[in-house]
């Protein structure tokens, strides 16, 4: 080390040895100040100081009040003659702030002092910056480390303590560091301190903009606002027009820190600090910094990474070939090979795919290993349970890099997703398109042009439908094809679609082959995001055959409709309160009105209370099984008397099987009735033809019996032997056999008229006895005995009981006469006619039976034929049996005919209605 009093001996031209030469001759005053004083310390003269910048006085000042910097030289006291013999340290006030340090000593010179003094400035600031660099170092090193050792999270806190090591050594009031923000493209404040007396000029996250990009970034810079330095005035807002002082740190990726002083003007910077010692300090701080910064974003985005591969189920995979063998990311290694090692062979890792595909990627691997050719191909993953579903992976590989630095490297991706609905999306459209090529369907696209439509897809079921390909389907040629007939209907199917977006029509359409098919067209039409068309969608569905089937059906309607107008028959259908809602013209005409006022009359109006009841009762045993029901129905027309219809009745049914409505078919049997009516009265007549002999024998009987009372009575009374008694007994004979008389007359009268309409309820029991007041007289004359049996029954009938009585003389006269020809061949033959009457469950039935020995049984069939008789011509007329049997038929009964052992039997069987006592 130099001393100070070497260094003053070389400086004066002393001897390095010697003691301080008294300064006689004039001194050398370059490198020094001389100062004459006089005995009170007042500075007469001073050499040199202009050298030193030191600031002189004018006229006699004290050196010690006016010269030195106050309170510098703390143990100088008193006058000059007190400061001999000792070295003394001065510093004197320089221009400005400037301080100009000396070191020497007094020594007396003429009548005063001399003092000669050195300026050791330069020495003390060497000391002061050796000093400061030293501090500075040691700062710079604890900083590094701190950083460098803390935890991630305390960075922040670390840093801030830092910059207040930094704020505290060199007084500064506020310091900050700001880092460069890539994510913002400027500059933030990454940590900030400031003294309690200073204002806080930065926060922690403040963005710092993007005043710090024009800087020249590798010296440190000031900010002076005020003097001048006006270049950085993008600055006065960070610094707050303070003076300021930016310290860069730049790395490869160039300026990526500054160091921020504010309120910090150049006075107040260390001298000992050059540039180079605040670059040092900067970048002790924003160095280890930045490093453990993008250490921690390289650590986050390896984190996201992993994850995001781990949620992917995919990763990276890079080949060896050195080691020949294949690394896999451990996201994708957990996935594709659980619980195995990361590292394949290249076996192992062509086996990890399915056989289907493993020859595919096999030959890609290779291409990409031998020729540096980049792959990218689907496949799917070899599963050992083949019902789990398919895994597929998207793989990829690449070469980067050449020579030493060539990598292959790759990617795996799970797509089983998209694959699998790729697949399904697929499958689902070949059988839409499988749907559509089999059925008579054409689904098609027309694109939307300035207001026309142009046809640009359809299905490829339009060739089998039409015969016509997509590019023939151009929308000239499309018009023309459909029907000359139907193509205004199709222009206005497409202003509709237009207009309304929707539009369902049809139209006929030429096919190849020049056969037209009626296509029902169903069309939507598309519109973008903004609402303006884009296309329309719709469907041709080819409905030949239902509209030719209701065309057919129109027709045939049409038909049935003439049919059932001009039919003969009237036809109509009612509700089953007999409510009419439809009914031809043959109906309205016997109704006397016209078709159209038919709906909504009532059947019943024309029937009678009793065929209503009867009509009522025959609709309600129409079943969905049986629907029909025929009866001959009698009604009261207008004006006219009893018609007979003879009506068809078909019940239709709903599901429930409730009867709904009733269709009926009628044909007027008036005539017919009439003509069977009048047959049955020429039956009747013939009957009471073939009764005159024994109707004469009945009369005759009671005349003769009367002739003989008045004969006898006369004889007496010409006599004069006439008694009251015996004349009263004649006359009551008479009278007897008058009245016996009048009421076989009474009873032939009433034979001889027609029946009424109506049916009635009656006892069978009347008819018999009837018959028997008008026959038994005449078979008993006749030799034959009379049977009767059962007349007590009780039971009832409906129809009429001449009509009954009719078929029951019918019958004893057939019998009587089959038994008088038999007596004429047997003498001794003993005829008998048997009747009888009996009930049977609901029924009752009559009998009339004899002796007569039977009917040939090959007759049996034939005998109830209208004009069938074994009788000779003149005798039989062959009516009565078939007269008989509808007679029967018509009150609901049955006429049937046996043969017994000893004659014919014949049997009426008629539905019973009450049994009253
Ligand atoms: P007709 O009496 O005018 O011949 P019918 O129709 O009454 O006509 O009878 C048809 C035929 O049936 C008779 O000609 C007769 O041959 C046969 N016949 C009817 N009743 C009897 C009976 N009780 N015994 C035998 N034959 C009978």
């Amino acid at each position: 080390m130099i001393t100070s009093e070497r260094l003053f001996g070389r400086l004066l031209g002393r001897t390095h040895a010697g003691s301080p030469v008294p300064a006689r001759s004039a001194p050398r005053l370059e490198a020094g100040i001389e100062v004459r004083l006089d005995p009170q310390g007042h500075v007469l003269e001073i050499h040199g100081a202009q050298h030193h910048g030191v600031v002189m006085g004018n006229g006699p000042a004290r050196l010690l009040i006016d010269y030195l910097v106050p309170g510098s030289t703390l143990a100088l006291e008193g006058t000059p003659v007190d400061w001999q013999g000792q070295s003394l340290d001065l510093a004197f006030q320089g221009a400005g702030s400037h301080v100009v340090h000396t070191r020497g000593w007094v020594q007396p010179h003429a009548d005063g002092w001399l003092l000669q003094l050195l300026d050791i400035s330069d020495l003390l600031l060497g000391n002061q910056q050796a000093h400061s660099r030293e501090r500075c170092q040691l700062l710079t090193t604890h900083m590094s480390e701190q950083v460098r050792q803390c935890s991630p999270s305390r960075l922040q806190a670390v840093v801030s303590d830092m910059l207040q090591q930094v704020a505290q050594l060199w007084h500064v009031p506020c310091v900050a560091l700001a880092l460069a923000d890539n994510a913002q493209a400027g500059w933030t404040i990454y940590s900030a301190f400031h003294r309690h007396d200073a204002p806080a000029l930065w926060e922690v996250d403040q963005p710092a903009g993007s005043a710090l990009d024009s800087l020249y970034g590798q010296a440190p810079q000031r900010f002076e606002p005020l003097h001048g330095n006006r270049e950085h005035s993008r600055l006065n807002g960070l610094f707050a027009n303070a003076d300021g002082f930016l310290v860069p740190y730049s790395d490869h990726q160039g300026v990526c820190a500054w160091l921020l002083l504010g309120m910090y003007p150049a006075s107040a910077h260390p001298p000992a600090m050059g540039d180079n010692d605040w670059l040092q300090v900067c970048a002790a701080l924003a160095g280890p910094l930045l490093g453990r910064l993008r250490e921690v974003q390289h650590a986050r985005q390896m984190e996201r990474m992993e994850a995001l591969q781990g949620l992917l189920g995919s990763g990276w995979w890079e080949w060896s070939p050195a080691l020949e063998q294949l690394q896999l990311a451990p996201p994708l290694a957990a996935s594709v090979v659980p619980g195995q090692s990361a590292y394949l062979s290249r076996e192992q890792w062509l086996g990890l795919f399915h056989p289907a595909d493993r020859d595919e990627v096999a030959s890609r691997f290779n291409e990409l290993l031998v020729h540096d050719k980049a792959c990218l191909l689907c496949a799917r993953l070899h599963q050992a349970d083949s019902t789990q579903p398919a895994m597929w992976y998207r793989l990829q590989g690449q070469v980067l890099g050449a020579g030493d630095a060539r990598r292959i490297v790759g990617y795996m991706l799970d797509v089983s997703d998209i694959k699998n609905q790729q697949q399904q999306a697929a499958a689902a459209h070949a059988r839409l398109d499988n749907v559509i090529a089999s059925s008579p369907a054409v689904i098609y696209v027309q694109r939307y042009a300035e207001g026309a439509l142009l046809p640009v897809f359809f299905s490829a079921s339009l060739q089998p439908l039409l015969g016509w390909t997509l590019e023939e389907c151009t929308a000239g040629e499309l018009i023309e094809w459909v029907h000359p007939d139907d193509r205004e209907q199709y222009f206005a199917r497409t202003r509709q679609l237009l207009r309304e977006g929707s539009v369902s029509s049809r139209y006929r359409l030429r096919d190849r082959g020049g056969a037209y098919h009626w296509l029902l067209d169903e069309a939507k039409l598309l519109r973008d995001d903004l609402g303006l068309p884009v296309e329309a969608v719709g469907l041709w569905l080819d409905i030949t055959e239902a509209s030719e089937a209701a065309e057919r059906v129109r027709h045939s309607e049409e038909r049935y409709r003439m049919l059932v107008e001009d039919s003969p028959a009237m036809i109509c259908r009612y509700s089953p309160d007999l409510t009419l809602s439809f009914g031809n013209r043959p109906l309205a005409t016997y109704l006397e009105c016209a078709p159209h006022q038919l709906p909504g009359i009532n059947l019943s109006r024309w029937l009678s209370a009793q065929q209503h009841q009867a009509f009522v009762q025959r609709l309600a045993t129409l079943t969905p099984e049986f629907p029909v029901s025929t009866a001959e129905i009698s009604l009261q027309l207008p004006g006219r008397e009893h018609a007979w219809w003879v009506w068809s009745d078909r019940g239709v049914f709903d599901a429930q099987g409730q009867l709904i409505e009733v269709q009926a078919v009628g044909r007027d049997n008036t005539e017919v009735r009439r003509a069977q009516q009048q047959l049955t009265q020429s039956a009747k007549m013939a009957t009471l033809g073939e009764m005159a002999t024994g109707l004469a024998h009945e009369i005759n009987q009671p005349l003769n019996v009367m002739r003989m009372a008045i004969v006898n009575v006369l004889k007496r009374l010409s006599n004069g032997d006439v008694q009251i008694d015996y004349l009263q007994d004649k006359l009551n004979r008479i009278d007897a056999q008058v009245q016996r008389a009048a009421r076989v007359v009474d009873h032939m009268r009433v034979f001889g008229r027609r029946s009424e309409i109506e049916q009635h309820l009656f006892n069978p029991a009347v008819a018999v006895e009837g018959t028997l007041s008008l026959l038994s007289e005449g078979l008993r004359g006749k030799g034959v005995e009379v049977r009767c049996e059962g007349l007590q029954s009780l039971t009832q009938v409906r129809g009429h009981v001449d009509q009954l009585e009719q078929v029951l003389i019918n019958l004893v006269v057939n019998a009587r006469d089959a038994l008088l020809s038999k007596r004429e061949t047997d003498r001794d033959f003993q005829p008998w006619i048997a009747l009888g009457l009996q009930p049977d469950h609901d029924a009752v039935q009559l009998w009339v039976q004899d002796n007569a020995g039977g009917i040939d049984p090959r007759l049996l069939e034939r005998i109830f034929e209208p004009f069938f008789t074994t009788k000779p011509i003149g005798v039989g007329t062959g009516l009565g049996l078939s007269v008989s049997y509808g007679i029967i038929d018509n009150m609901g009964g049955r006429l049937s005919v046996s043969n017994t052992e000893h004659g014919a039997r014949f049997c009426v069987t008629l539905p019973g209605v009450v049994a009253t006592a």
